[in-house]
């Protein structure tokens, strides 16, 4: 995140907490500041951190309803501080719920936002009391309207089409029926919010031959009113620089954790296609044996570190060793199980380790470690005079199988950014799919894991600098 935050206009969905988005839960986890409506569910509430700052919005301290120009002000000041704003409002932000209007403000204010829509209240409603909106045969027409206190002033109508590709010109004159002008704003958004999302707007008596001439296919949907002029100010989905790229990340699911998220917060969509599967294997006694014989415990992936504590049953069993990172990666998750690195090599693989390994650490060197390596970095110990050994307190499985639509999509479609984190990653992958054409990029998460890639046949476009999500997001954002 830059200086600048940014809002996150979220639709909480009608009511039953399993009706909110994945993604809006994933904005709600890391949001800091949430202002809320009274129509949320509390359930939904306990996704926020602890310590997020919360706002009512439907009420003020005194008890009176919180005016909208208080709401403005709120999301703009807060945003402006650098705060991750969540708005959240029940249904879909942007049915009768003002939502437009608090992005219109945004835009005003040059705030980034982002709109999460959410599942309204008009077809959940009637689904859990079993009426289908629409019927084959009984209604091919549904109307949401606003009850007629509300209506103020304005009766402006705005009219959405499904199926309406072909006949979109019959389509656009029934609207003229209606009573639209022929100069009404219309729009069509085919494949609406996916990598492959395209926009093209124009009136009721444009937009047909518009869409003939861009070769707009279906699946698309047609709006018909004033509002899609205001898509002018509250365009956001393509401002976001992954926005329209398609990403598809192999890592573990160890390994893997937030980089979903981290990348679809800059508008990517992510296909997590995990190729490894990590489990602990079940603690031999000769382990304890081996270490309490060594001086040094190698550490060399996160999994390792993690899986350690399991394995050894009693930290302190360890009272006596000395510890080492590959790298920084690994030296951060040994800190957190509180056993922290005495020495941090520059990572990754076994060769820089041994090469940089310090005259001062003597003694028996024991690599604590997984079954998919081999045992390479002993030897090279021991070629050096160090008594080495290794246990492997790990299984590094394939990963689950991939469904065989998804396989076809990715044969067919292709993606733009192929994610290895690991050797292994990549030579599976290579051996699913021995021939997938349409991968625009590779990139890898440090040299060995390119290594093993280029080996692997991949045509590798660039290699992060630090071995994480934003060292891969950063090597990215250089080769593009
Ligand atoms: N943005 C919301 C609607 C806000 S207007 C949405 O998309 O659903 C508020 C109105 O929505 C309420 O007056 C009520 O008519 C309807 N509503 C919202 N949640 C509801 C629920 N759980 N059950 C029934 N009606 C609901």
């Amino acid at each position: 995140m830059g200086k600048c935050g940014k809002v996150w206009l979220v639709g909480a969905g009608p009511g039953d907490p399993g009706l909110m988005t994945q993604r809006g839960i994933d904005v709600l986890k890391v949001a800091e500041v949430i202002l809320y409506d009274r129509l949320v569910h509390p359930a939904i509430l306990l996704n926020a951190s602890p310590d997020v700052l919360w706002i009512n919005a439907g009420k003020t301290p005194r008890g009176r309803r919180m005016e909208q120009h208080e709401i403005h002000r709120l999301l703009i000041s807060h945003a402006a501080k650098g705060k991750r704003v969540v708005r959240l409002k029940g249904g879909d932000p942007f049915i009768f719920g003002r939502g437009g209007e608090e992005a219109e403000v945004l835009a005003q204010a040059k705030i980034p936002f982002e709109v999460i829509p959410g599942v309204t209240a008009g077809i959940a409603g009637p689904a859990y009391a079993g009426i289908p909106v629409t019927q084959r045969g009984m209604s091919t027409e549904l109307l949401f309207r606003i009850g007629a206190r509300a209506e103020g002033s304005v009766r402006g109508r705005t009219l959405v089409g499904y199926m309406t590709v072909e006949g979109m010109g019959d389509f656009l004159e029934r609207a003229l029926d209606l009573g639209f002008p022929l100069s009404t704003p219309a729009g069509v958004i085919e494949r609406a919010t996916t990598s492959q999302q395209r926009v093209i707007t124009g009136t009721i008596g444009t937009l047909a031959n518009l869409a003939k001439r861009k070769r707009v296919s279906a699946p698309a949907i047609v709006v018909v009113g004033t509002v899609v002029s205001l898509r002018n100010r509250l365009r956001w989905w393509e401002k976001r620089v992954l926005a329209g790229k398609r990403i598809v990340l192999t890592a573990s699911e160890a390994l893997r954790k937030g980089w979903r998220e981290c990348f679809e917060d800059l508008g990517a969509e992510v296909w997590e296609i995990p190729m490894t599967h990590i489990q602990p294997l079940i603690p031999e006694k000769a382990w304890v044996q081996k270490i309490l014989k060594a001086d040094w415990l190698v550490f060399t992936s996160a999994s390792a570190v993690r899986f350690f504590p399991q394995a050894l049953g009693d930290l302190r069993k360890v009272a006596g060793c000395k510890i080492a990172a590959v790298g920084k990666g690994t030296a951060d998750v040994l800190v957190a199980i509180g056993l922290p690195a005495d020495w941090v090599g520059q990572g990754p693989g076994s060769e820089k380790l041994v090469q940089g390994w310090p005259q001062w650490a003597k003694g028996r060197i024991l690599h604590i470690t997984g079954d998919a390596g081999d045992d390479s970095m002993i030897q090279r110990f021991r070629k050096r005079g160090y008594q080495a050994d290794r246990i492997i307190i790990y299984r590094n499985q394939g990963g689950r199988s991939i469904p065989k639509p998804v396989q076809d999509a990715l044969q067919k479609e292709g993606a733009d950014w192929l994610v290895f984190a690991s050797g292994t990653a990549a030579s599976r992958f290579r051996r699913l799919f021995p021939r997938l054409k349409k991968i625009r990029q590779v990139v890898a998460i440090g040299p060995a894991t390119a290594r093993a890639a280029r080996n692997a046949g991949w045509r590798v476009s660039c290699v992060a600098k630090e071995p994480s999500a934003q060292g891969v997001l950063r090597a990215m954002m250089r080769a593009s």
